[in-house]
């Protein structure tokens, strides 16, 4: 999908300010979805063969979501639901980074730069680690930074909840 980002998004988020000395800022965001058969599984931007998907308005990635939300909790900004509402048809089945190199634009426009990104994705099924290394790179790329600036685990969640049933993620975004 080609969507391109709202034209009437707030003029906040296209002034950079103009003080000097910026304090570094640390954001958390956190995601999750549904997991439903037949759906798409997208996690990181990377779509993982799998019997089940996340039921969503966009495509349900939660590792973009969480990153977005944790880059505009840093700025302090609107949060992902309030930029891209998930009643409004533009953003039906979005491609999520979409959403991601929006904030990464509103965070170049305010003046900072991304420090670290610290990512967990929990899920019983599928396994995640063969697909690490594939969302990693996507997040750097997104990001322009080095691979040493975002770090992805993955957990189980010893089976507390119902198996295989939800897919969530948070995240922690550090910027200067
Ligand atoms: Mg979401």
């Amino acid at each position: 999908m080609t969507t391109t980002p709202p034209d009437s998004l707030p003029s906040s988020a296209s002034s950079a300010p103009s003080a000097v000395n910026l304090h570094p800022r640390i954001g958390h965001g956190y995601d999750l979805h549904r997991l439903e058969p037949d759906l798409p599984l997208v996690v990181g931007g990377v779509k993982i063969d799998h019997d089940r998907g996340c039921a969503a308005h966009s495509d349900g990635d939660v590792v973009y979501h969480a990153v977005t939300d944790a880059i505009l909790g840093a700025l302090g900004q609107d949060d992902i639901g309030q930029l891209f509402p998930d009643n409004d048809p533009k953003w039906k089945d979005a491609d999520s980074h979409i959403f991601f190199e929006e904030a990464v634009r509103r965070m170049g426009n305010a003046g900072y730069a991304l420090g670290n990104l610290d990512i967990t994705v929990i899920l019983e099924r599928p396994k995640l680690s063969p697909h690490k290394a594939a969302i990693r790179q996507n997040l750097d790329d997104l990001l322009g930074c080095d691979s040493s600036q975002v770090n992805i685990k993955a957990k189980t969640h010893e089976r507390v909840d119902a198996l295989g049933k939800t897919l969530r993620s948070p995240a922690t975004s550090w910027c200067y």
